[in-house]
């Protein structure tokens, strides 16, 4: 078998953080051939999209939908082997169900008609609504999906002479989805994007994709399966709080974040020998300093061998010291990196930037985001209990979509309700809102019995607010070798799995050219 393992003088990069797009550079840098090094601050890999363990019920932090237009993250899934033998993913063509005033259903037919006929076919919309909906496409079209002056998405659609009906039955719960922002707050410019790449695009682009396994199990846990098998590391538990420069490469100082088992708790301790803080002058031609270590240990073991006889325990502390020597210096030749990929979320970024000269643009853009929450609820019911189908969206707040995770994960009876831009729910008592939830599932199954359990997630800080004319940090930063990714990087895209995973791609591509460059 090929060794694909890293050679000693291949160049070595750090990826830090290990959620979607950190794991696609690291997917890509290791395929590249170089020395990739993970490093995760929480026990789990994914980020914003991982697993959650509750009462030995394997959850999402979030309930997560995707398109047929997620061209990257569904190539690099199967690149990697996605969930194993079984599908990733549920695909089904754009199926748009909203209580029971609303049916909007894409054939399987090529573009433009699967549009045509999903709104010629669809229910709950008059006339004057659906022909609002072509307008809108086809004037999107003509203009190359360019918006002047990028408006919000409800001055947008105001001024496109956009009728209640298609607003608030398609555009408005859309935008939301897609955005995670409200239209009264969104850029109508990164809509417009969506729609181009969604609606607008091939009958596949608008194709719906569910996830059949965890957030976790679908694409980070894979990666790093792919990352390890060719020579890389991914550390999980190792927050990064400083990366320094040292003598022309990059050194990564870490803490430690336990997780306590069962709890959200973290202590901070401080990392030993593996990801020590080095100091600059230690990381001077590191292997050279391994190759020098491991010298002396060899004077000192032929010294040990001639003293076998006289001086055992002098021998002895000899070994101790010198395969100290040598783990020194191969901890100081592990944390000394020729690039660095920061796929951190932007208020981690602010923090790990904030007295970084060099990223001082970065630290100024990122620092003034405002943030969207989403609101997952899951409510545990017998396991006969399921849906007419796995995905519906609720006319009335406040939940919005809910999903049958047992069509979609084969967790039977389990009901996932999920709430974006969640701002309203801000503080509201968990028991309160799964008994409101609870109520509006009884609106679409009359008999459903009560829950044996619930469990709310809320990420407070789930997207970055996607409005008009937001700054996004470019990949390329002010230093020599740091590049950035992240859903945040600048893009067409909003928040999304797929933003994240090609944010990473293009962050691999720029460490490969600085690298062929140097
Ligand atoms: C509840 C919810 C629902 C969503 N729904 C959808 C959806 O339906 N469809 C969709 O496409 N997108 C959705 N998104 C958005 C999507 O999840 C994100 O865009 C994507 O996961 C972002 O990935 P990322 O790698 O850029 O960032 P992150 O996932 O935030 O990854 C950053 C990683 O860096 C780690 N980290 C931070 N600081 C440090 C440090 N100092 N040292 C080491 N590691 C560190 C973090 O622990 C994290 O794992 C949703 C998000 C949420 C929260």
């Amino acid at each position: 078998m090929e060794d694909l393992a890293p050679k000693m003088n291949t160049p070595r990069v750090a990826v830090i953080g290990g959620g979607y797009a950190g794991m696609a550079a690291a997917v890509e840098l290791a395929d590249a051939g170089l020395a990739v090094t993970v490093f995760e601050a929480a026990p789990e890999l994914g980020g914003r999209a991982r697993r959650v363990l509750y009462r030995d019920t394997v959850l999402d932090n979030g309930l997560h939908i995707g398109i047929g237009a997620y061209r990257k993250l569904l190539s690099l899934i199967a690149r990697t082997g996605g969930a194993g033998a079984k599908p990733a993913w549920h695909r089904s063509p754009l199926d748009w169900r909203i209580g029971s005033s609303l049916h909007l259903r894409a054939p399987r037919w090529p573009a433009p008609l699967h549009l045509l006929a999903a709104l010629a076919g669809a229910r709950g919309l008059s006339p004057g609504s659906r022909w609002d909906a072509l307008r809108l496409i086809a004037g999107l079209r003509v203009r190359n999906y360019r918006i002047a002056g990028d408006p919000t998405v409800a001055a947008w659609l105001t001024r496109a002479g956009q009728g209640t009906q298609i607003i608030e039955g398609l555009w408005a719960p859309l935008c939301v989805a897609a955005l995670n922002t409200p239209v009264d707050t969104a850029s109508a410019q990164v809509f417009a994007n969506v729609l181009r790449d969604s609606l607008g695009a091939t009958r596949e682009a608008s194709d719906l994709l569910l996830p059949a396994t965890d957030l976790t199990s679908l694409f980070p846990a894979p990666a790093a399966a792919h990352v390890q098998a060719r020579g890389g590391r991914v550390l999980c538990g190792q927050r990064v709080t400083r990366i320094v420069p040292a003598a022309g490469h990059w050194s990564v100082e870490c803490g430690r974040a336990h997780a306590a088992a069962g709890t959200n708790a973290t202590a901070e301790v401080h990392a030993t020998a593996e990801v020590h803080a080095v100091a600059e002058a230690h990381a001077v031609a590191g292997e050279r300093a391994v190759a020098e270590a491991h010298a002396v240990a060899e004077a000192h073991a032929v010294a040990g061998e001639r003293s076998v006889a006289g001086e055992p325990a002098v021998a002895e502390e000899r070994a101790v010291a010198e395969e100290r020597a040598v783990a020194e210096a191969h901890a100081t030749a592990e944390n000394r990196f020729d690039a660095v990929v920061l796929a951190v979320a932007p208020r981690a970024l602010a923090d790990l930037t904030s007295e970084w000269p060099a990223l001082q643009a970065v630290h100024r853009c990122v620092s003034g985001y405002t943030y969207e929450p989403i609101t997952s609820i899951y409510l545990q019911y017998p396991d006969t209990v399921a849906l007419p189908h796995s995905m519906l969206g609720f006319e009335q707040g406040p939940g919005q979509w809910v999903f049958d995770r047992g069509a979609l994960t084969g967790q039977h009876g389990l009901l996932g309700v999920v709430i974006s831009a969640s701002a309203a729910q801000r503080g509201s008592d968990h028991e309160a809102l799964a008994a409101a939830v609870h109520a509006q599932l009884q609106q679409l199954l009359p008999a459903l019995p009560p829950a044996l359990w619930h469990k709310v997630i809320t990420e407070k800080l789930a997207t970055f607010a996607c409005t008009p004319g937001l700054a996004r940090p470019p990949t390329a930063t002010g230093a020599p070798g740091v590049f950035l990714a992240g859903d945040h990087v600048a893009s067409d895209y909003p928040a999304t799995l797929e933003g994240a995973v090609r944010s990473g791609q293009l962050a691999a591509s720029a460490v490969t050219g600085y690298l062929r460059g140097r």
